[in-house]
């Protein structure tokens, strides 16, 4: 009783904010408040197989189904959320928002798939942020899905080569050299979901895919949390 007193006189001092419109939340509510929850741009790629994100990577890698949960705006509550999801060490944002959009995705082809593999961050900024961001919001999905996430066989090397080298990278046919997969077999004949935070150029979600799509009979589709132009 003292406790529960003490927590809501604290929650009045300091009330846990909206992650998308920084309102305080109400007790019942957790990192969004209602009323961003029931506008949130949704985007519904999942209906429409030619979609704006799948577009993006048209003639670049085969796909089998690329959607994107939400809209990004500039200055928007996705912006916001997006931000405490990267920067301000709220990665549970990702992972409520895995759990809504898997929900209204229950009936797609991404249901049916045998694993979700989050895009690996570089390792430099791993270590200073702490947590993969997309992880949080693969484990979201991974929880509505009850499919498996495996986030330890698709790994990202570090840039530690020389200059010469390092612009070799940038050119795109090498930068697919940045990933590996440790294990192949484990992937063999089976449906990815690859999961990446937003969808920009598509530049890193094509290299992580051409990366397993050298494995016998995978097949790869992408989430994204969102969608940039
Ligand atoms: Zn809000």
């Amino acid at each position: 009783m003292m406790i529960r007193f003490l927590r809501a006189f604290v929650s009045l001092l300091y009330p846990e904010l909206c992650t998308g419109c920084m309102r305080a939340l109400y007790e019942h509510e957790r990192l969004i408040c209602t009323h961003c929850l029931y506008h949130l741009p949704v985007t519904n790629f999942h209906q429409d197989a030619a979609n704006a994100a799948s577009k993006q990577l048209w003639g670049r890698v085969h796909l089998k189904a690329v959607a994107s949960y939400l809209y990004y705006v500039k200055g928007s509550s996705v912006q916001n959320m997006l931000r405490h999801l990267k920067y301000l060490n709220k990665p549970e944002i990702g992972y409520i928002l895995g759990k809504y959009y898997a929900a209204t995705l229950a009936t797609s082809s991404f249901g049916g798939a045998d694993f979700i593999v989050p895009v690996p961050l570089h390792p430099k900024k791993l270590k200073k942020r702490g947590y993969n961001q997309s992880e949080f919001f693969a484990k979201g999905l991974s929880e509505q899905f009850k499919l498996p996430i495996k986030s330890n066989n698709l790994i990202r090397h570090t840039r530690t080569e020389s200059q010469t080298t390092k612009r070799r990278y940038e050119r795109y046919e090498n930068m697919k050299d940045i990933f590996e997969v440790v294990n192949p077999n484990a992937f063999t004949d089976k449906h990815i979901i690859l999961v990446d935070d937003v969808l920009t150029t598509g530049a890193t979600i094509e290299a992580c895919a051409n990366r397993l799509l050298e494995i016998p009979g995978v097949s790869i589709s992408v989430l994204t949390l969102a969608f940039t132009k």
